[in-house]
């Protein structure tokens, strides 16, 4: 499988960027941004099949992006496209919902200990959105706590970006420290008595920095900082829900979120989210108008329904994380026997190295690069992705591919 070429500079992938800069600003827009991707990486795929991707110009890799999440069970899983097709032949986007909806609500009801309500939305940010709206219309308050650094998604209200985005946007975010309740606290204290929600990741992954689970300490005060206030605690579970836990992800540490927020891996790469609400938060849930045109899209629902009965007919996150566990050792080994310092942090399901001494990223990056050549598709900054489709032979296989990248760190000196 070893791939020859390094950077794509000609051929299929750099043709349609080329075709992609005349009709597509940039070439490419958000965290897909052409300056945003790794060294070496191509931009186009035209096909994918469990834990492998097929890239424009036929080069094959073992995938540790998972799509940036949502193929929990691999792409293209037979038993969920089988469902989404079952339910293509009968209607997708109709004048209002299919059965399924209700069947979806009902499981994820059934799944969720906090949850006595559910709404559906299609992306990661329609659902932060909607948790953040719920709350304020539930407690007539303005201001929501964010973790400096956190990622809730691409809208004004929440998105990193200032390009086209008004101070009065961001108004009525309050910062503090993930993990450090004193800042949470402080917070809390500045909202005063306007403290509509704490809004937290389910555990820390921002960009370029080690991961870090949410300390239970720092949970529990988040838990009673909205008790004492009568505010929503939220966890965005966009990206960790159904990879570490089939419940919430705060279900592990026994902190219960009032809203919460999911979407990547709920229906293997079909377009959904969720939102699931604390009964005390349902009644504000019907005042306020949330929709769009494909919300009540049925194929994705069917998908979502068939992939949460696989995951916990295979203990899903026990696979991944024994899996990740392999990788996790296979690559420390690596960077001994190569004498190449590295950090790894984060749960397994989902994974970062780092590398010691490498503020710009620039052996990361060279890493990948390598890997990539030799076969494995993995990432410099975010955190990566297991999934179910990932079995011994593709992290050894991938493991061979990663002792060519610590190869290239180590020539770097
Ligand atoms: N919250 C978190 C924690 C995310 O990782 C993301 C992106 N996956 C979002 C929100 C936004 O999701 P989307 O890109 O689907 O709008």
């Amino acid at each position: 499988m070893p791939n020859d070429t390094a950077s794509p500079s000609h051929g299929a992938d750099a043709a349609l960027r080329a075709r992609a800069r005349r009709v597509i600003p940039g070439g490419m827009w958000g965290h897909l941004d052409v300056t945003r991707l790794p060294e070496g990486y191509p931009q186009y795929f035209v096909s994918a099949e469990g834990c492998r991707l097929r890239d424009a110009d036929g080069r094959e890799c073992i995938d540790f992006m998972c799509a940036w999440g949502p193929m929990v069970l691999g792409h293209r899983h037979p038993d969920v496209e089988a469902a989404a097709r079952r339910q293509a032949a009968l209607g997708d986007t109709m004048n209002g919902p299919a059965p399924v909806l209700v069947e979806l609500a009902e499981t994820l009801v059934g799944m969720i200990p906090h949850a006595a309500w559910c709404l559906f939305q299609k992306n990661g940010t329609d659902a932060t959105t909607v948790c953040v709206t719920v709350a304020r219309a539930a407690t007539g308050r303005r201001k929501v706590l964010v973790a400096r650094g956190a990622y809730h998604g691409a809208a004004p209200w929440c998105t990193p970006s200032l390009a086209g985005v008004t101070a009065e946007d961001h108004a009525h975010l309050v910062h503090f420290d993930y993990n450090d309740a004193a800042s949470l606290e402080a917070a809390a204290e500045a909202a005063q008595a306007d403290l509509a929600a704490v809004l937290v990741t389910a555990f820390r992954h921002d960009i370029g920095r080690d991961l870090e689970m949410p300390d239970p300490a720092f949970a529990r005060a988040a838990r009673a900082i909205c008790d004492a206030a009568g505010a929503a605690l939220i966890v965005d579970d966009v990206r960790a829900g159904f990879r570490l836990h089939l419940g919430d992800s705060w279900e592990a540490i026994g902190v219960r979120p009032d809203l919460s927020a999911f979407s990547n891996a709920i229906a293997n790469g079909h377009s959904l989210a969720a939102v699931t609400g604390a009964e005390r938060f349902g009644e504000a849930a019907t005042r306020v108008f949330v929709t769009g045109s494909f919300w009540c899209a049925a194929v994705p629902m069917a998908a979502a329904l068939a992939t949460l009965t696989e995951l916990r007919r295979v203990d899903g996150s026990a696979r991944m994380r024994a899996m990740g566990e392999r990788l996790r050792a296979g690559l420390g080994a690596l960077a001994e026997r190569h004498g190449v310092g590295i950090r790894q942090s984060g749960p397994p399901q989902m994974p970062l190295v780092l590398f010691e001494d490498d503020p710009d990223q620039r052996k990361g990056s060279a890493f990948c690069a390598a890997a990539l050549r030799a076969g494995a598709y993995f990432h410099p900054r975010h955190n990566m992705f297991l999934s179910c489709a990932h079995a011994e032979a593709d992290i050894d296989r991938a493991l061979e591919a990663a002792a060519a990248g610590f190869a290239a760190v180590a020539r770097m000196g």
